[in-house]
């Protein structure tokens, strides 16, 4: 018999989760407070540039759950491939590195021969553990999870400096958080699934991913979720919707595909049975680092297009991260010209002091800081356009991978949770773990291991 599910957010979690409940046959409400899917995979759109889009999530090949719904919903003519190469500045100077090239690396002159080659050693090792190494399911790597940090796990197999500038920058380069704080499962999985892989975007944003998998789902978009509790054996949403009027209705089960801090607050009512003192501690305890993406546009030559620019090195930069497309724009005249939308993220001190503040402060204070990063970069970039993530990038701190597997087995219905923070800020991560569950809600209750 059909059953009434509410999901509560509409990201790549909620959707993917959704997407399993009505292909079962159940009567599936998505409740998303912002006006679009996606979460924090959605793009921004402005007509003013061709293509439209900003804020490109990107898609690595050896996200099996991405390829398979690109196959699925045919957008594999949309995808747009990016260079591998990732230029890593070290005072001032910057360097290509290219992971999935021993080449590259070995003539990559940020740190020693010695450390290039202990790094090549690493990676062959780590290669051959990538079925336990698996960056997006906790249930495979929670026996690697022993406390190491990533930073401890980079001095132990190459030199502190030598993991600065080989794999600090791509770890910190596309999340924010410092390898100081991160399980070194995370760096090692990075290690073991990076090489070789190819780096795409969506053509028309990864939300478009997010609207195909809630097809068949009723959408309530702002809808802002308050509360959830329990009810006569009935569990009960309480929402407040796009004119500000607050209504409750009631549903046989709940997935709650919200951030963690959001998650433990929406559902504070419900009792221990319901959600038992260890996930609500895992709930409660995620920490993030908030994202402040800043872009400008340049004229094209300043800077290489389609380029990935992050900061090497143990501080944290006035600007972490620089990412280059190139982009048409179309004037009101409808005259066109070629330009580079600079996509830049600053450190994570700077990302903490701007995130909240009005936007010409947060253009004005990182534009005289791009340089730091680019010093040929243009004197007045031309603001463009701001976003805002408080919920960034959850922190997969060392243990967290083990937790959130014990975590997962023990959720039961009718409250279920799930998010990228039960194992890393990906988007394929977050599709496996709306799948689970689904998957624990359709009785389904021992989540088998990803690829079985
Ligand atoms: C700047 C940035 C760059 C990134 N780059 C990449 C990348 O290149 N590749 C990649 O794979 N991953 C990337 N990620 C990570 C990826 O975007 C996330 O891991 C993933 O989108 C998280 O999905 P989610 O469903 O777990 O959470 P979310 O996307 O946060 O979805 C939660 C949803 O719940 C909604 N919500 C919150 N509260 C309520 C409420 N009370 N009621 C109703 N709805 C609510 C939110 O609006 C949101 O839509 C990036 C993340 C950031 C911040």
């Amino acid at each position: 018999m059909s059953r009434k599910i509410a999901v509560i957010g509409g990201g790549m979690s909620g959707t993917a989760a959704a997407k399993k409940l009505v292909s079962a046959g159940d009567e599936v409400t998505l409740f998303e407070s912002a006006d679009g899917l996606g979460g924090r995979a959605r793009s921004w759109h402005r007509p003013d540039i061709e293509p439209d889009v900003g804020i490109n999530i990107m898609y690595v090949s050896f996200y099996e759950k991405m390829t398979e719904l690109i196959r699925e919903y045919g957008l594999d003519k949309e995808l747009q491939k990016l260079s591998t190469t990732v230029h890593v500045s070290k005072d001032g100077r910057n360097h290509g590195l290219s992971s999935d090239s021993p080449l590259n690396v070995l003539k990559y002159p940020h740190s020693s021969i010695t450390d290039r080659l202990r790094f090549i050693i690493a990676s062959v090792r780590e290669v051959s553990k990538k079925q336990e190494l698996d960056l997006f399911d906790p249930l495979l790597t929670e026996p690697l999870d022993n406390g190491e940090t990533a930073a401890e796990y980079g001095s132990r197999i190459m030199s502190a400096e030598g993991f600065d500038y080989l794999l600090r920058p791509q770890i910190e380069g596309f999340w924010n958080f410092a390898s100081e704080d991160i399980s070194a499962v995370h760096a090692r999985s990075l290690v073991a699934w990076l090489g070789g892989s190819d780096f795409y975007v969506l053509r028309n944003g990864m939300e478009t991913i997010a609207e195909h998998n809630a097809a068949g789902a009723d959408l309530r978009l702002g809808h802002e979720v308050v509360d959830v509790r329990c009810d006569a054996g009935r569990t009960v949403v309480a929402y407040r919707d796009t004119t500000g009027r607050e209504a409750e209705e009631d549903y046989d089960a709940v997935v709650v595909a919200t951030p963690a801090p959001i998650a433990a607050r929406i559902t504070a009512d419900l009792s221990d049975r319901i959600v038992p003192a260890p996930t609500r501690r895992f709930l409660e305890t995620q920490r993030y680092e908030p994202a402040l993406s800043v872009s400008f546009l340049v004229d094209p030559g300043s800077l290489p297009r389609e380029a990935h620019i992050v900061a090497g090195g143990r501080e944290d930069p006035p600007i972490r991260n620089i990412i280059t497309y190139g982009r048409t724009r179309i004037s009101e005249d409808q005259s066109r010209e070629d330009k580079l939308l600079v996509f830049s993220y600053p450190g994570r001190a700077i990302t903490r002091e701007l995130i909240g503040l009005p936007q010409e402060r947060q253009f004005s204070t990182v534009a005289p800081l791009l340089s730091t990063l680019w010093p040929d970069f243009p004197d007045s970039p031309e603001p463009f356009q701001i976003a805002e993530r408080p919920y960034g990038f959850p922190i997969p701190a060392p243990g967290r991978y083990r937790q959130a597997a014990s975590v997962i087995r023990s959720q039961t219905p009718p409250v279920v949770f799930c998010g990228d923070y039960f194992n890393s800020p990906t988007t394929e991560a977050a599709l496996l773990s709306g799948e689970r569950a689904a998957d624990t809600l359709l009785n389904r209750t021992a989540p088998a291991a990803a690829g079985s």
